[in-house]
C-alpha cells in the first residue's frame, strides 16, 4: 500500500488542442487539489470540494502557484551535456569538431552513466518529465541511461544512434551490429516499467541502405517502438545527403523510400523542405520536431511553423541540447515564439504550453498516460512560479489576475529557478547538490 499525495494549488492543464477548441481546451482550478496514488492521479478538483474526502492526510501546499502536467522534449541528446555552448560552428563542423570527440567518451560505461545522470537530473529540474533521447552509438551507454531513468522511475524513450558511414571509426558501428545491439536495447528495456525505445539512425549521411533497412526491420518487429532522426536542418547537409541518394526525390524521400515515416516516427527540425517533402511527413502521419535554440544557435534557419500545420503535418517541440542551448522547454518555447515572429508567425501562451504538454504527448500518441492532469494519469507533475525572479515578480504586478498574460511571462522570462517542484510518478523530486 502506498500512501496518497496531495498538492494544493492553481490546477491548470489542456483537455484538447487550443489551435482548434480555442479557450475552452483550458482546464483551470484556482484553488485546486490534486491527488496522487501508486503512480497515478485519483482524484482533483476544486479545494472545497476535495478537501472534505481526505481526512487527515497531509497537504502539500503550493498555493498561488501553477501546477500543471511535467513537460515534455521531443529531441535531445544526453550524450551532449559538455557540448552546450560550443562556439562558432554550423552542423557539419559542430558535429566534428566538437560532439563526435565528445560522444566517443561514452564508450566508457561510467562516463556515460554520469553523464546520464546528470542529464536527468538537470531535466527534472526543469519539470521534463518525458524525453526522446538519442544515445551514442555505444549499447552500453544506452544501457546506462536507461538504468539511470528507471532508478528514478521516470518515462523515458530512447535509442542508442546508429552509424555505419561519415563517421570517426571510433564512433561507428555496422549494420548488422546496430541491428543486433537495437534488438538487444529493446528486449532488456521497451516496455520494462515506464522506458521505451526509439530507433535511432542519426541522419541519412551517416547510414548506409543496409543501415536504413535494419531500422525498418525493427520498427516493424517490435510493437511500440519509435523512430526518430534528423531531417533538412543545415544547407550543406541538406546538399550532402543529395549527393549520396541521388536517385530520391529530396531528403525526406531517403526515409520513406526505406519505410522509416509512420505515425510514430519523429523528424529534428524539419526546416527547408519543399511541398512534397511537407505531404510526405503529412501523409504518413510523421511528426516534424521545432527545435528553435538549437535552430538559431546553429544558424540553421527558421522553422515554418504555419506551413507544415497547413499542409496537415503533426509539430512536437524540443531542446535539441546540446546543439540547442537550455534545458528548459519554458526558454525553448520563448525562443519558439521569437523564431516564428521573425516568420511573421505567432505562437500564443496557450498553444506554447499545449505543446510542451499534452501536444507532444499526443505527437507520441502517449496522451493517455501523460501532459494532463487527467484522473487515471501518470502522475508527473511540475509546479511553476511566475515570481521566481525580483525581474518576473516585478513584472508580474502589472499582470494581476490574467492568467494568458502569467503564461506567457513564464515563457518568456522563466527556465529552472521558475520551477518550484517536479514530481514524478507522485513522488516528489529531491535535486542531488
Ligand atoms: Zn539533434
Amino acid at each position: 500500500m502506498t500512501s496518497p499525495r496531495v498538492l494544493r494549488g492553481r490546477l491548470l492543464d489542456l483537455t484538447a488542442d487550443p489551435a482548434v477548441a480555442g479557450r475552452d481546451a483550458l482546464r483551470y482550478v484556482e484553488d485546486g487539489i490534486l491527488v496522487m496514488d501508486g503512480g497515478r492521479i485519483t482524484a482533483r478538483g476544486p479545494a472545497d470540494e476535495i478537501l472534505p474526502t481526505l481526512g487527515d492526510t497531509p497537504i502539500e501546499d503550493h498555493t498561488g502557484k501553477l501546477i500543471l502536467p511535467g513537460f515534455l522534449d521531443l529531441h535531445i541528446h544526453f550524450p551532449q551535456s559538455r557540448v552546450i555552448a560550443a562556439f562558432g560552428t554550423q552542423l557539419m563542423d559542430w558535429l566534428e569538431r566538437y560532439t563526435f570527440p565528445e560522444e566517443s567518451r561514452l564508450a566508457d560505461p561510467d562516463i556515460a552513466r554520469a553523464m546520464a545522470s546528470f542529464f536527468l537530473d538537470e531535466l527534472l529540474a526543469n519539470g521534463t518529465t518525458t524525453a526522446l533521447v538519442y544515445g551514442t552509438v555505444h549499447a552500453s551507454a544506452t544501457d546506462a541511461f536507461f538504468a539511470e531513468s528507471a532508478a528514478r522511475n521516470t518515462r523515458m524513450i530512447a535509442g542508442k544512434s546508429m552509424m555505419d558511414r561519415n563517421a570517426p571509426d571510433f564512433l561507428r558501428d555496422t549494420a548488422k551490429a546496430s541491428y543486433d545491439e537495437a534488438k538487444g536495447l529493446i528486449g532488456r528495456w521497451h516496455g520494462a516499467g515506464r522506458q521505451m525505445y526509439v530507433v535511432t539512425p542519426r541522419f541519412a549521411i551517416t547510414s548506409t541502405d543496409e543501415q536504413l533497412e535494419a531500422c525498418a526491420a525493427l520498427t516493424h518487429e517490435h510493437e511500440g517502438v519509435f523512430l526518430q532522426t534528423h531531417l533538412s536542418e543545415n544547407d550543406r547537409e541538406i546538399a550532402f545527403v543529395r549527393e549520396l541518394y541521388p536517385w530520391a526525390k529530396n531528403y525526406a524521400d531517403v526515409y520513406r523510400h526505406f519505410g522509416l515515416m509512420g505515425p510514430r516516427a519523429l523528424f529534428g527540425h524539419s526546416i527547408h523542405l519543399d511541398d512534397s517533402e511537407v505531404a510526405m511527413l503529412a501523409e504518413s502521419g510523421s511528426a516534424a520536431v521545432f527545435c528553435p535554440t538549437s535552430n538559431t544557435f546553429l544558424g540553421s534557419g527558421l522553422f515554418d511553423r504555419d506551413r507544415l500545420a497547413k499542409g496537415g503535418v503533426k509539430i512536437g517541440l524540443a531542446t535539441d541540447v546540446g546543439g540547442g542551448t537550455s534545458y528548459s522547454m519554458l526558454e525553448t518555447a520563448g525562443e519558439a515564439y521569437k523564431v516564428l515572429q521573425l516568420r511573421r508567425q505567432t505562437l500564443r501562451p496557450l498553444d506554447a504550453f499545449h505543446m510542451m504538454t499534452r501536444g507532444n504527448a499526443e505527437v507520441l500518441g502517449l496522451a493517455h498516460l501523460i501532459g494532463t492532469l487527467e484522473i487515471g494519469s501518470e502522475a508527473d507533475v511540475v509546479v511553476l512560479d511566475a515570481r521566481a525572479t525580483p525581474a518576473m515578480a516585478h513584472r508580474m504586478t502589472a499582470a494581476a489576475g490574467d492568467l494568458e498574460q502569467e503564461l506567457f511571462v513564464l515563457m518568456i522570462m522563466g527556465d529552472d529557478r521558475s520551477v518550484a517542484a517536479t514530481y514524478v510518478a507522485g513522488e516528489r523530486v529531491v535535486r542531488p547538490r
